[in-house]
């Protein structure tokens, strides 16, 4: 019995680790700020054009603990953490946002909310995923809704859950990369006819930072 509760403690308090590192957040409704990321391994969501497949299996990846995590993020000037993945609702984070909102950081998570919430969020981007659909109570908890635009199909599910959000949500359509080219000019102008939503572009990747 004894051995069950320090296992379990061990899961809570180190994660599996992807990469970590301190860029701008490319996307949404903090893009162009200063960010440390940390991207979680473990995803079973299985969207076809995943630009990070690396992240799926977590066992691949080195588990971290949240204190040398937070330590790291500490040694930059970063006053944000973007919490990725992977699916980062898949561990229960509730450990390491304590220690980061404790050490004067502020929160952000990026999640299909295929998952149950865990962890204290200052910002919650929700991304939903038609390959595995988000845990209706978590979509609430949304303060940015952003969904990739693949198909012209996705702009009805982008309406879906942009009726499903709560009011004061920013709403983002963002092309998915390798079809950037054909779906930026529908997103422009779905846009333009539904001036609720906002266009994400993935800066990051026009200016070459991870
Ligand atoms: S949810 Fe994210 S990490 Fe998981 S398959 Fe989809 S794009 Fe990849």
């Amino acid at each position: 019995m004894k051995t069950e509760i320090v296992n379990l403690k061990s899961e809570i308090t180190s994660l599996p680790v992807m990469e970590h590192f301190y860029t701008l957040q490319g996307e949404g409704f903090h893009q162009g700020k200063a960010a440390y990321f940390i991207r979680l391994g473990g995803c079973d969501v299985g969207c076809v054009w995943c630009d990070v497949k690396d992240s799926w299996d977590a066992s691949k990846h080195p588990k971290l603990s949240v204190e040398s995590l937070k330590l790291r993020v500490k040694e930059t000037p970063a006053k944000i953490v973007v919490i990725t993945g992977g699916e980062p609702l898949m561990h229960d984070l509730d450990e390491l946002t304590k220690v980061l909102q404790t050490a004067g950081l502020k929160t952000n998570i990026e999640t299909s909310g295929a998952y149950p919430l865990s962890g204290k969020w200052d910002w919650i981007c929700l991304s939903p995923k038609k390959f595995k659909a988000p845990l209706p109570e978590v979509i609430p908890f949304a303060d940015e809704l952003k969904v990739v635009v693949f198909n012209k199909s996705d702009f009805d599910w982008a309406e879906k859950y942009a009726a499903l959000v709560s009011p004061t949500c920013k709403l983002y359509l963002q092309p998915e990369w390798d079809k950037a080219a054909e779906m930026t000019p529908l997103i422009i102008d779905y846009i333009k006819a539904h001036p609720k939503w906002e266009l994400s572009l993935q800066i990051h990747k026009y200016i070459n930072v991870p």
